[in-house]
């Protein structure tokens, strides 16, 4: 399949030429001629799947006839709404709308909490064809009549399955109040739980539904290893890989923020260049973070799930768990930002004891377990009780509430097999 095929006309495809794109995703093949045809889309994809261009480049094409010159505000209505969950994603939906558009006259522009609202009403004054916005923003905004949102003609809900989480759905009832009902609505979502099928019939007429990577799939490409280690000794650990396998730009994910915190300002002060990104950060510390991040300034990016939603980095070869989320899902949505568009990737794993329970559930959700790498000298110490890693949710014990949830050869409470030092070591391990 190449792109002349679907029906996107010669400046697009020259724009996704001039990006180095020689073939459409699996989503993009997909989803741009239901999209183009001007039908209602409901998408299974995760982030890293080339799916921002599946709904922009059609989109774009459809509002070609909308283009124009002119300076008169009412001559450049908002006439496609992209909604994300995060700041991050927002500007980098945005971002790429900015890149697919170039060339064009149809207006952009993006809008999300924690800054300034007045220089946004100044451009919205302005009129824009295609407005970004986190939901909450966006209802300041028409709350304040800043934006006039009754001439979009396409509405897509990016992320779908985090609104629900983050309980945005709400907001997004009230602003779709405020759009017409003629409208074509695209859902994109990581998954296709229940909860975003009925998110889908409030919101969407007859979907097509596009349904590339099989649920909770993980890219061929990527290889997942686990190291067992004392949480105390976590922080070492890391620096230990991140020395010895000459890892360049790591991205670790903790389950809180002050985790998140703690761990970058140890990283620092063992020599290791490092910055965060968590939602106790201002909106300009956490682009400054990711900007260093993604310059190659600073080699470790430290975040919590919630902050890292969204974050497009090319190329990323490696994401370390330095604890395992709760949900397992999330190690799905981790692990999604390396090895993407066909690029090779690792993901680590720092598995304590105390986390078997974890761990377990995530191996269930993959349906196989993660191998495991040893480094002698980190190995849990079979003496020592688990320390319990921050747990702040509903004073969840996991695996230390049965006492020692592991012995050094790697079996659980009742004796069954957790990961074991006979599994094969992977590449890279010692
Ligand atoms: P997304 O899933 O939209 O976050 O996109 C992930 C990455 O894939 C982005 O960096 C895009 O620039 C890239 N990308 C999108 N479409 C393609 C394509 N057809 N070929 C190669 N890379 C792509």
């Amino acid at each position: 399949m190449t792109f002349d095929n679907l029906g996107l006309s010669a400046d697009l495809l020259a724009t996704v030429a001039r990006e180095g794109y020689t073939e459409p995703t699996p989503v993009q093949s997909a989803a741009i001629p239901f999209i183009l045809a001007g039908r209602d889309v409901l998408a299974a994809a995760q982030t890293g799947t080339g799916k921002t261009a599946a709904f922009v480049l059609p989109i774009l094409e459809r509002l070609r006839g909308h283009a124009n010159a002119g300076f008169s505000p009412a001559r450049h209505p908002v006439r496609m709404l992209i909604l994300t969950p995060t700041r991050e994603l927002a500007v980098q939906v945005a971002d790429a709308v900015k890149t697919y558009s170039h060339g064009s006259s149809l207006r952009s522009m993006v809008v999300y909490g924690g800054t300034r609202i007045d220089p946004e009403i100044k451009l919205l004054w302005k009129g824009v064809e295609i407005l970004v916005a986190t939901p909450g923003r966006l209802l300041d905004h028409i709350g304040q009549r800043s934006v006039n949102l009754s001439q979009v003609e396409v509405l897509v809900l990016d992320e779908a399955d985090r609104m629900l989480d983050m309980g945005f759905i709400p907001d997004v009832r009230k602003i779709v109040a405020c759009i017409p009902a003629s409208r074509q609505t695209l859902l994109f979502s990581a998954t296709f739980s229940d909860e975003v099928r009925r998110m889908a019939k409030e919101f969407q007429r007859d979907p097509e539904i596009v349904e590339v990577a099989a649920r909770n799939s993980i890219a061929d490409n990527l290889t997942q290893v686990l190291y067992p280690v004392d949480q105390s000794r976590k922080a070492d650990l890391l620096i230990h890989l991140i020395q010895r396998d000459k890892m360049e730009q790591v991205l670790v994910f903790t389950r809180s923020k002050l985790g998140a915190s703690r761990l970058a300002s140890y990283l620092d002060r063992r020599g290791v260049s490092c910055s965060a990104i968590h939602g106790d950060r201002s909106q300009t510390e956490r682009t400054r973070a990711l900007e260093a991040f993604r310059g190659r300034f600073v080699k470790v990016l430290v975040a919590t799930d919630v902050a890292s939603r969204g974050l497009d980095i090319e190329d990323l070869p490696y994401v370390v768990n330095y604890e395992l989320p709760y949900e397992p899902q999330d190690y799905i949505h981790r692990i999604g930002r390396t090895g993407r568009a066909g690029a090779s990737g690792t993901a680590i794993s720092l598995v304590s004891p105390d986390e078997v329970e974890e761990l377990r559930g995530v191996q269930r959700l993959l349906r196989k377990s993660i191998p495991c790498a040893i480094v002698e000298e980190y190995l849990p110490d079979p003496e020592r009780q688990p320390e319990p890693a921050s747990r702040s949710r509903g004073g969840r014990t996991g695996g230390s509430r049965s006492g020692r949830p592991w012995s050094q050869s790697g079996r659980g409470p009742a004796g069954e097999p957790i990961y074991s030092r006979s599994q094969p070591a992977v590449a890279g391990s010692r």
